[in-house]
């Protein structure tokens, strides 16, 4: 007889509190006793101190944080590989606790550095010069993950009271996973965790109408980055296969809908492939395009990996691209590749089955959208 399973029973599972916002806290701590004050304490712990473990939340009575370790958890994605580029920009493997893997970056710059985070395990939008679409999509990622991998990075590059700016530009498309993206900016938001304000963030969109009508309404508003990659309906729906029920002519209306602030401007980013969408009539329709739009226009230039179709156009050609939408007055700026010797390119991260050898894989690196 297997007496295993008849001993004492198991304890039951500790509940999560990473993806809890403070209010959610304080009411889930009440019925256990602690008072708001305190909830209030342990979010600041975790989210602003970057501490998980119960026991050195060092102002909380002994026999509360003992409670605490028995009933509650927080989870923390892991650290399992990290790369640094001879440029400085660093790239993270980390570790879920369904032993799904992301990846997040760091990208340093002179006034201020940049952390690149995922939204999704993989991606479900395809887009036709992505690896991250290979993977389709594997799962969404919960607002505990997401504000996870902020946590993880600041204190893994002991950044802290640095500020840094926030693109949601790694693995997957937060309109996708709309609900968790919202929580985790509010939480990144919230005064007692790191006080991130929404306009640091840049949320970065295959162009989902329906996610763009409900972004309109959200008090937290992050900065919008719209990936447009075309200039025509065949070669944006051959592109992007979501522009086939999104088309460009409803993204950039949805666009123009959209409620800026005052001197904020929504960045198109635009993927340049060879002798694909780089022309000058392509470049000349996308000024007709983006036309009476508060807009800047950010070029990246293909980068380039085994199994993707197509080319990198030559810097001449991006040149030729970006001298015609500034002769008619629209700002660009071109997004050059970063840490290329750790192979790291935007738009390339998939880690599934690269378990091992995190400087193998490709991953995401790039420039903050905004060039000027
Ligand atoms: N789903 C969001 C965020 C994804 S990645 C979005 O589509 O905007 C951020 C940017 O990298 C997007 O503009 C994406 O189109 C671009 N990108 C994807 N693959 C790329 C590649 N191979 N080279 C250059 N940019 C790429």
């Amino acid at each position: 007889m297997d007496t295993s399973r008849t001993g004492s029973p198991a304890p039951p599972a500790r509940v999560d509190l990473a993806g809890l916002e403070a209010a959610e806290l304080e009411r889930l701590l009440e019925p256990d006793g602690v008072r708001a004050f305190h909830a209030r304490q342990i979010y600041r712990w975790i989210h602003r101190r970057g501490v998980s473990d119960f026991e050195r939340m060092t102002d909380l009575a002994r026999p509360l944080r003992a409670r605490l370790s028995a009933r509650f958890h927080v989870s923390e994605p892991v650290v399992e590989g990290r790369d640094r580029s001879a440029d400085g920009t660093e790239k993270f493997l980390l570790r879920l606790g369904d032993e799904r893997r992301i990846e997040a970056v760091f990208i340093p710059e002179a006034d201020r550095a940049t952390l690149c985070i995922s939204t999704q395990v993989g991606c479900a939008m395809q887009c036709a010069f992505c690896l991250t679409g290979r993977m389709g999509l594997v799962r969404n990622l919960s607002p505990g993950e997401i504000v996870g991998q902020v946590r993880v990075l600041t204190a893994a590059l002991g950044l802290g009271d640095e500020r840094f700016n926030i693109v949601l530009m790694g693995m997957g498309e937060p309109l996708h996973n709309y609900a968790a993206t919202m929580k985790a900016l509010r939480m990144l938001a919230d005064p007692l965790g790191l006080a991130i304000s929404p306009r640091r963030i840049t949320l970065s969109t295959v162009g989902l109408v329906s996610g763009l009508e409900r972004l309109r309404d959200e008090p937290l508003m992050p900065n919008l980055a719209v990936s447009l990659h075309a200039t025509t309906e065949e070669q944006r729906a051959a592109l992007v296969p979501v522009g086939r029920s999104h088309t460009l002519t409803e993204v950039v209306a949805a666009c123009r809908r959209f409620p800026l602030k005052r001197r904020s401007r929504i960045t198109f980013e635009y993927v340049l492939l060879d002798g694909v969408n780089d022309s000058p009539e392509d470049a000349r329709r996308l000024v007709r395009l983006l036309a009476g739009i508060k807009a800047k226009v950010n070029l990246i230039p293909l980068n380039a990996a085994p199994g993707i179709p197509f080319d990198r156009p030559t810097d001449q050609r991006v040149d030729r691209f970006a001298g015609i939408l500034a002769d008619h007055h629209v700002t660009v700026s071109v997004r050059r590749s970063r840490g290329r010797d750790i192979r790291a390119a935007c738009g390339q991260l998939i880690v599934e089955g690269l378990k091992r050898s995190p400087a193998q894989h490709l991953a995401a690196a790039l420039e903050p959208s905004d060039g000027r």
